[in-house]
């Protein structure tokens, strides 16, 4: 039977609830090795005891990302009429899902609600672990190799508002997206950079950004990929919908660079069947680290948050 719609993508909200959590038991061999590495290398750390082997997900999340690629009207592009219409509804989407659309590009989106955690300890996070590798390996122990942005100074001053420290300060990360080490330069920009309108945001009550543009490191000049991380405060914890365009839509022509992904993405044997795969490897990454980071976010708020 295929899955039964809008009850599965309803229960699964719920990074923790709905139904008991399923253990992740498939890590490509390099994931484990990494595992090994960033065990030893978080040793001795403050926050160690927050480093775990053990992801769980939720059934429901994992299950909708087993059938297939999703509806191709159920997506979005990255235009700025696509951005609009999710703005003003933000739960007119199925929850979950990967696609393949033009480009090729690989589609990703998710929705999930986190018991618990606030918009205040999300991005609290977006200027904490940055600053040591290790901190980015709590997040997703097996697959995150390496993290450093170009000012950290910047990142790390109190004075300025959260925008100002992570916007315009591209985040140079290392990570397994599958069994695929890459490197992903992260240009975190204002929404209303990326085509947003921020009133229309506000009125969403998504008042949180940590959306930007990406670029793969053995290209740092092309513009490969647009990446949306939204979130509101809700009674139930916080609320991210996430969405992510990894390729050469003609609607990411607009931003500076975009003009080469299609080259690039040749040149990395992205066609058809490997976007595709790319994006299933790309929202079973996301549907780990966020389920994860949710369990681990309220703690290390706690314990540090203050402090740092
Ligand atoms: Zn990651």
């Amino acid at each position: 039977m295929l899955n039964d719609g809008r009850t599965s993508e309803r229960r699964h909200l719920r990074a923790d609830a709905g139904s008991t959590p399923t253990p992740v038991t498939y890590y490509p061999v390099p994931l484990q090795m990494r595992l090994l590495e960033n065990a030893k290398a978080i040793e001795g750390k403050p926050y160690a005891d927050a480093f775990t082997r053990d992801l769980t997900v939720s059934p429901d999340w994992s299950k909708s990302l087993q059938d297939g690629p999703m509806p191709f009207d159920r997506t979005m592009t990255p235009s700025i009429a696509d951005l609009a219409r999710f703005a003003s509804d933000p739960e007119g989407y199925p929850d979950s899902g990967y696609a393949l659309l033009d480009g090729p590009t690989a589609y990703i989106q998710s929705r999930v609600v986190m018991p618990g955690v606030t918009t205040e300890m999300f991005r609290w996070w977006f200027t904490w672990h940055p600053i040591e590798n290790e901190r980015y390996s709590l997040w997703y122990p097996h697959a995150h190799v390496s993290n450093r942005v170009e000012y950290p100074g910047r990142l790390a001053d109190k004075s300025l508002s959260f925008e100002e420290r992570l916007f315009g300060n591209v985040n140079y990360v290392e990570e397994f997206i599958g069994a695929t080490s890459l490197p992903i330069h992260i240009h975190f920009s204002h929404p209303r950079d990326l085509g947003m309108d921020e009133d229309a945001l506000d009125r969403a009550g998504l008042t949180t950004s940590v959306s930007g543009t990406l670029r793969f490191g053995m290209a740092p000049e092309v513009t490969s990929a647009l990446m949306l991380h939204l979130a509101r405060d809700t009674e139930a914890g916080m609320e991210l919908f996430s969405r992510y365009w990894i390729g050469a839509h003609p609607e990411l022509h607009r931003f500076p660079g975009a003009e080469g992904a299609a080259a690039l993405l040749a040149k990395m044997n992205l066609d058809a069947d490997g976007a595709l795969q790319l994006a299933y490897d790309m929202s079973v990454h996301d549907m780990t680290e966020y389920s994860h980071l949710a369990r681990i976010l309220p703690r290390l708020f706690s314990a540090f948050g203050k402090r740092d």
